[in-house]
């Protein structure tokens, strides 16, 4: 693979458009790389000779390989895909509902179905009980490689380009931490011209910086923010996330308070529950005090352990305590269903497994 070809997938259509010679060439392009999935320029049987010669010598679609598929019972598929320079990430694709159809084979409703994108390898931000940290932090990821996970994944599941889906922010990685290439792969994943994933249904989940919270604010994308909070406690918080002794609880509510939101929907606030150290009835009742004010959602997510790791995974009834205590108090929460819990399940699992055994998975793709 030549590095000195510039990859298509990292250029909006505005970029493309001023790179090649007729606008409606760029929307030729846009619509056999999103709506077609095509990748070899020589398919492309509307362009021109010239255009596609010149493509072939100096264009990608795209350099990121998938490299791993674990399937789980649920319908859960995670991918491991390879870069350019061998690095991996993960990204799940996660349950399509079967489409209705009445009984004059009408479609009622289409199948949907949500991708965890991730935005950099490894990850700086160090929490405690995430395995993505422990690897340190390797890079950012480019916009083409942000964007390609989606479109590598549609393609491989052969997912129409117009059915409807959501992207959330929510694996490996701290988007925020990486915002311009986040802000370019959120605006050519919601591009009409592309896969017209509307902001609306982009969800960036962050640990937190809320300067940066602010400034994703003030370019008023329309996309949802899930904030992990984890604990109510700063003390207890900077424990499992550092960063919160720079961004504590207080300055990432303000931020929250201060985020352009659509009124019709509630802010999420992921809630990672850890055995005996943040699953009390007194830290939800605290927690109920903080979100006073704001439309919240809570998502509770069960610990999950992995080898080695200092904390455990709380119990089904204290989980349900927790929940119906919110609940019952008129705070909207719910219990993150452990999808994929067969297959390794959360963030960065399944890239430590199958370190080793790369060599011989090449045949996926
Ligand atoms: N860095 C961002 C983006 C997602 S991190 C953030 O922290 O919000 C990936 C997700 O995996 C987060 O929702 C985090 O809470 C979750 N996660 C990390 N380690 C986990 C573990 N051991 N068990 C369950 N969820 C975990
Ligand atoms: Fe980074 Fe998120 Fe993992 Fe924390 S939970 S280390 S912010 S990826």
């Amino acid at each position: 693979m030549s590095l000195n070809k510039i990859n298509i997938i990292d250029l909006s259509l505005e970029d493309l458009i001023s790179k090649v010679p007729k606008k409606f060439q760029a929307e030729q392009l846009f619509d056999w790389i999103y709506h077609k999935y095509e990748t070899d320029f020589s398919k492309m049987s509307n362009l021109s000779k010239d255009f596609r010669d010149n493509l072939i010598n100096n264009y990608l679609v795209g350099n990121i390989k998938i490299v791993h598929r674990e399937f789980s019972d649920d319908g859960t598929i995670k991918y491991l895909f390879q870069l350019h320079d061998g690095r991996t990430v993960e990204t799940v694709l996660l349950r399509m509902k079967d489409d209705q159809i009445d009984e004059n084979g009408d479609m009622l409703s289409q199948a949907k179905y949500t991708i965890c994108v991730s935005t950099q390898v490894g990850c700086k931000v160090g929490c405690a009980f995430c395995l993505t940290a422990k690897g340190g932090f390797i890079r950012d990821l480019s916009v083409g490689e942000i964007v390609e996970q989606v479109l590598a994944i549609k393609r491989d599941r052969e997912i129409e380009y117009n059915r409807k889906g959501n992207i959330v922010y929510m694996g490996m990685g701290e988007p925020l931490d990486n915002l311009k290439n986040l802000v370019g792969a959120i605006k050519i994943l919601a591009d009409e011209k592309g896969l017209a994933i509307s902001p609306r249904r982009q969800t960036v989940s962050t640990s937190g910086i809320s300067t940066k919270i602010d400034k994703l604010g003030l370019m008023d994308l329309g996309v949802h923010l899930a904030i992990s909070l984890h604990s109510v406690d700063n003390d207890v918080r900077t424990k499992l996330i550092p960063m919160n002794k720079a961004f504590n609880i207080e300055s990432i509510i303000s931020a929250v308070k201060r985020f352009p939101y659509d009124n019709r929907k509630r802010v999420m606030f992921e809630y990672l529950v850890i055995k005996g150290v943040n699953d009390s009835l007194a830290s939800a009742k605290q927690l109920i005090k903080l979100l006073e004010g704001i439309k919240a959602k809570i998502n509770l997510i069960y610990f999950n352990p992995y080898p080695d790791s200092e904390f455990e995974r709380p119990s089904e009834e204290i989980m349900m305590k927790f929940a119906d205590y919110l609940n019952s108090r008129g705070l909207l929460a719910t219990i993150r269903a452990s999808r994929g819990i067969d297959i390794s399940a959360a963030c960065g699992q399944l890239r430590e497994k199958s370190g080793l055994e790369l060599e011989n998975l090449n045949s996926c793709n």
